[in-house]
């Protein structure tokens, strides 16, 4: 049986009956270990839950002092906490939780002996020298305890694991076997409520056992479902398909009893099939390498880079990209060139011109006045004055109020910023100014909207230190700039 996809499976549901949104509760925070570092797993079972498009997840960093009412929300709990015991209330509303019919993952170490009533002394689990007993329920809850003499695992190493309940839901439709990169648990005590659906054997010659040890089990604890994955121990271990695979329909599973999610990977999800085809060109000028960000990780963008203008403006642009973003300073264009670049523009693509990109093509007085409508002149020319510039001032740039309701200013904040300001600049009387700076030596004009009557122009004068770069209201503002000259925001 060939499943599909998570994403294209989310589509397809929105056709039909869609599937309500699952509310998990990853309980994590706190390890005296030192390893199984939740400040790194956690985020990534987050993103790998909401990027099948079937959870919403929240965090809790701090478990004790859980109650029912906290816990009453969810439909799920993932597991993924390594600390101290919560205290009574806590623990019985985690019970009372699952017991009466919600569900709960949990992950690898979940099993390690706090709960079971023992403490880690000189680098080994022994019994609790507090007279600590345990959590009673936890051993039945999780389907398995640990002896402490038994508590241990293979050498971490790279090794198949075997679903044995292929008719599971969790494992139907899935190949036979995945590989995990991790360590193999052995020796864990199953209780008779235990369903084993997944295991892996365990190689003497990395320190196992010479036998098939559990590795996924699933529990019913009254009305309730559990799901114990033994495998998780760092990020690169998650970071297998087959461990995020289990891991997302095994939270699935839990939380419904049913599984309608395919194999899912680890990798970050790309762009977006209809996302903003982005030509960035630089060159001619130094730039923080932080300017990247501005685009990367965009699930909206699909950026590439050219450095020189003969690569960026080619024949046929308008079929390549809907919007090219401007961070050269390339003081000579060929006729070629600016043929490509002018049919772009007249086909109505849109242009972002950012920071130096303003002195651009000094002799093509079409750019300047029909396009971009302001310029930089690093010598005077045309009647014209030199402008000037100074690095490393601080000033503020702000909304101008009138345009305040414009999409590209959308959550668009004045923006105190550490940056280069620029004075003396040629602005056309055709500009729309949407932001403005507030400084003598930088000229009232920030951020403007060019006067070509096709294309949509805008011009961003910040965009000179890495801080500028990683402001969130600049991020913002290039965001949105990129959006609306790409039509896409109105
Ligand atoms: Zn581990
Ligand atoms: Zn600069």
């Amino acid at each position: 049986m060939h499943l599909v996809p998570a994403v294209f499976l989310a589509l397809a549901l929105s056709g039909a009956i869609q599937a309500a949104t699952l509310r998990v509760l990853v309980i994590t925070g706190q390890t005296d270990l030192p390893y199984h570092d939740w400040r790194e797993t956690a985020p990534f079972l987050r993103r790998v839950l909401e990027d099948t498009g079937r959870f919403e997840v929240k965090l809790l960093e701090e478990p004790r002092g859980l109650t029912a009412a906290t816990l009453d929300p969810y439909d799920v709990l993932v597991l993924n906490y390594n600390g101290p015991r919560w205290g009574g209330e806590s623990e019985r509303a985690v019970e009372a939780f699952v017991r009466g019919g919600k569900g709960m993952i949990a992950v690898h170490g979940v099993s390690y002996g706090r709960f079971f009533g023992m403490e880690f002394r000189d680098g080994r689990w022994v019994a609790s020298s507090t007279g600590d007993s345990g959590w009673a329920a936890y051993a039945e809850m999780l389907g398995a305890s640990w002896k402490p003499e038994n508590i241990g695992h293979s050498v971490r190493h790279v090794f198949p694991v075997k679903w044995v309940d292929p008719n599971h839901p969790i494992a139907r439709g899935l190949e036979p076997t995945f590989l995990a990169n991790d360590e193999l648990y052995h020796k864990l005590d199953l209780r008779p409520n235990a369903r084993v659906i997944a295991s892996a054997y365990s190689d003497p010659a990395m320190k196992g056992t010479g036998k098939d040890e559990p590795q996924i089990w699933t529990v019913n604890f009254g009305e309730g479902r559990v799901v114990h994955m033994t495998l998780g121990h760092d990020l690169a271990a998650m970071y297998q398909p087959g461990f995020v695979t289990a891991f997302v329909r095994g939270t699935e599973w839990a939380a419904t009893g049913e599984v309608t999610i395919g194999p899912v990977s680890a990798a970050v999800r790309g762009p977006d099939k209809d996302a903003v085809r982005l030509l960035v060109v630089t060159g001619a000028h130094s730039y923080p390498l932080s300017f990247y960000t501005l685009f990367e990780g965009r699930r909206d963008i699909r950026w590439e880079h050219a450095t020189s203008t003969t690569e960026a403006f080619r024949p046929k642009m308008a079929e390549r990209y809907d919007v090219v973003l401007l961070h050269d300073m390339h003081q000579q264009i060929g006729e070629a060139e600016r043929e490509n670049l002018r049919a772009f523009i007249e086909s109505g693509k849109g242009i972002v011109s950012v920071h130096h990109a303003i002195a651009s093509y000094p002799d093509w007085r079409w750019w300047r006045e029909e396009v971009l409508g302001g310029f930089y002149f690093i010598k005077p020319a045309d009647g014209h004055r030199a402008s000037e510039y100074k690095e490393g001032v601080d000033f503020v740039v702000k909304p101008v109020p009138a345009m305040a309701r414009h999409p590209v200013l959308r959550g668009v904040p004045p923006l105190p910023i550490h940056d280069e300001v620029y004075r003396h600049m040629w602005h056309s009387e055709k500009i729309t100014v949407l932001m403005e700076a507030d400084h003598p030596l930088n000229d009232r004009p920030a951020v403007y909207l060019g006067p070509h009557a096709k294309s949509r122009v805008i011009y961003i004068q910040p965009g000179h230190s890495d801080s500028t770069m990683r402001h969130p209201g600049f991020r913002r503002l290039v965001h949105n700039a990129i959006l609306w000259a790409a039509r896409r925001l109105d």
